[in-house]
C-alpha cells in the first residue's frame, strides 16, 4: 500500500489546516453565532457535502481529499461538517443515488445550508437486529400511503423535520426482505407522535415515534416500491463507515495516557505497573489497525467500490476498544471517577455507539458472510 499522498493532496491538506487555524475559535472564544458563522463558511467552500456531485450542489472532491477534509477536522475536534449528521452521512447520499429529480430539488440543498434535520426510522419495539421482520406498514390508497405502526430509539426524532422511514409495503408470502420500502416522511404530519426515552445518562437524545393513519403522497417514496431493503443497505454501510473514525480514538487514547501519567495505584506512579503499558500498547495497536483497515476501505472507494462492509470491522473494533478503554480510565480515578464529569459520561454512554447501527453480534456475522465469505448463520437471520 502507497502511503504518500500526491502534490495536489498535500496542497489540499494544508489549505484545510489553513482555514481551521484562521476559523476554529477556541471553545471559551466562541459566542452564539459561532456555529452559524462556522457553517456558512464551510458551506462557501463546499466543504459540506464536499464529495456530492457538483450537479446536485455538491463539492465533488474525491475519496482522498475527502478522507484529508474528515480528518484533520477530527484532529482539531472542529465541529461536525454540517449541522445535520444523520441526513448528511446517509440519507442525502441515498437521494443522490434513489431519488427523483423533484425530491433531489427538495431536500439536497437544504441539507447542505445547514437548515434540515433527519432522522432515522429502522428499529422497531420487535425489530432491532433482524430488520427484515419490521412490521410497520404503508398501504397505499389512491396516490397515498397509510402508514400504521411506531418506531423505537429513533434518535433526534423530537426536532426532526423528517424521517427517513423504513416500511413494509407488502406482507406476501415469501417477501421479507422485497416487502419494505423506504419513504420520506415530514415530522409534522397528522398522526406522527413522539414520545421520549431518556437514556442512562438523564440525557433525551432518542424516543419512540407513533404513525397512526399518517398520509404521505407516494411521492415521498424513495426508490422503488419493494427496493427498501437495498436502500438501506447503503445507507447502514455509510453509517457505519461514519461511525468508524479511528481519528477520534487517537485522541482518547491521547487523554487516557495523560491521565495515567499523572495517576497513582498503590503509591506508585500509575505507568511503573507493566500490565497498564501493556494495555496502552494493546489499545494503540488496535487504533492502528483501525486506521489501516479505513485506508484500505478507502482505496478499495478509489478503484470505483462501493462504501464497503469492511468497515463493519471498525465498527467491531471500535467496541473492543471503547469498553477496556473507559474501564481502566475509571480505575485509574478511583474515588474521583463518580465526579469526573467526561470519564464518567464516556464509561456510561459507550453502550449507545457500540449498539447503535447495529450490535457486535451482527458485525460478526457481516464479516463472516459477506467478507469472509462464510457459510450463512442458519440459526438466525444474519441481521442488518
Ligand atoms: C445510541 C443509539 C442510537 C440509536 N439510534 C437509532 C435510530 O436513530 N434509528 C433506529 O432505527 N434505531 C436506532 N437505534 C437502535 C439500534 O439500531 C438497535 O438497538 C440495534 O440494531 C439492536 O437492535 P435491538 O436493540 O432490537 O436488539 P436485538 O436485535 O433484540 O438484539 C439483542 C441481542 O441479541 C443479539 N442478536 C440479535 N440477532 C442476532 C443474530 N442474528 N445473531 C447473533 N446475535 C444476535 C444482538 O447482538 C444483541 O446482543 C439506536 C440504538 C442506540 C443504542
Amino acid at each position: 500500500m502507497d502511503f504518500d499522498l500526491g502534490i495536489e493532496d498535500e496542497s489540499f491538506r494544508r489549505e484545510v489546516q489553513e482555514f481551521i487555524a484562521a476559523n476554529l475559535l477556541p471553545e471559551d472564544q466562541r459566542g452564539p453565532d459561532f456555529l452559524r458563522t462556522w457553517y456558512d463558511k464551510l458551506s462557501e467552500k463546499r466543504w459540506i457535502g464536499f464529495h456530492w456531485p457538483v450537479e446536485v450542489g455538491g463539492g465533488g472532491g474525491s475519496v482522498i481529499q475527502q478522507f484529508i477534509l474528515k480528518e484533520e477536522m477530527s484532529k482539531a475536534e472542529a465541529p461536525e461538517l454540517g449541522s445535520d449528521f444523520m441526513g448528511l452521512a446517509w440519507v442525502g447520499p441515498a437521494i443522490i443515488e434513489y431519488g427523483s429529480p423533484a425530491q433531489k430539488e427538495e431536500f439536497l440543498p437544504d441539507l447542505l445550508a445547514c437548515r434540515s434535520a433527519w432522522c432515522t426510522g429502522y428499529s422497531e419495539p420487535d425489530s432491532g437486529s433482524d430488520l427484515a421482520s419490521i412490521s410497520c406498514s404503508a398501504v397505499l390508497e389512491g396516490d397515498e400511503y397509510v402508514i400504521n405502526g411506531s418506531k423505537i430509539w429513533t434518535t433526534a426524532a423530537h426536532y426532526a423535520r423528517h424521517i427517513f422511514l423504513l416500511v413494509r409495503t407488502d406482507r406476501g408470502e415469501g417477501k421479507r426482505y422485497g416487502g419494505a420500502s423506504v419513504l420520506l416522511v415530514p415530522m409534522d404530519s397528522p398522526g406522527i407522535e413522539v414520545r421520549p426515552i431518556p437514556n442512562l445518562v438523564g440525557l433525551h437524545s432518542f424516543n419512540q415515534v407513533f404513525f397512526d393513519e399518517v398520509r404521505v403522497p407516494v411521492e415521498r417514496r424513495l426508490g422503488k416500491e419493494g427496493e427498501g431493503w437495498r436502500v438501506v443497505m447503503g445507507a447502514l454501510a455509510n453509517e457505519r463507515s461514519g461511525i468508524s473514525e479511528s481519528t477520534e480514538k487517537e485522541r482518547h487514547l491521547e487523554k487516557l495516557k495523560a491521565l495515567a501519567r499523572r495517576s497513582n495505584r498503590n503509591g506508585e506512579p500509575a505507568l511503573a505497573d507493566a500490565g497498564l503499558r501493556r494495555e496502552l500498547a494493546r489499545y494503540e495497536t488496535l487504533i492502528s489497525a483501525m486506521r489501516l483497515n479505513g485506508l484500505r476501505a478507502l482505496s478499495q472507494q478509489l478503484r470505483g467500490g462501493a462504501a464497503s462492509t469492511e468497515t463493519t470491522i471498525n465498527k467491531l473494533l471500535r467496541g473492543q476498544l471503547e469498553i477496556p478503554m473507559w474501564d481502566l480510565a475509571m480505575g485509574l480515578l478511583g474515588n474521583q471517577a463518580a465526579s469526573d464529569g467526561e470519564w464518567q459520561r464516556g464509561s456510561l454512554s459507550f453502550h449507545g455507539t457500540v449498539i447503535g447501527g447495529g450490535s457486535p453480534n451482527i458485525q460478526r456475522n457481516i464479516i463472516g458472510e459477506r467478507v469472509l465469505g462464510l457459510p450463512k448463520d442458519r440459526s438466525s437471520g444474519s441481521g442488518r
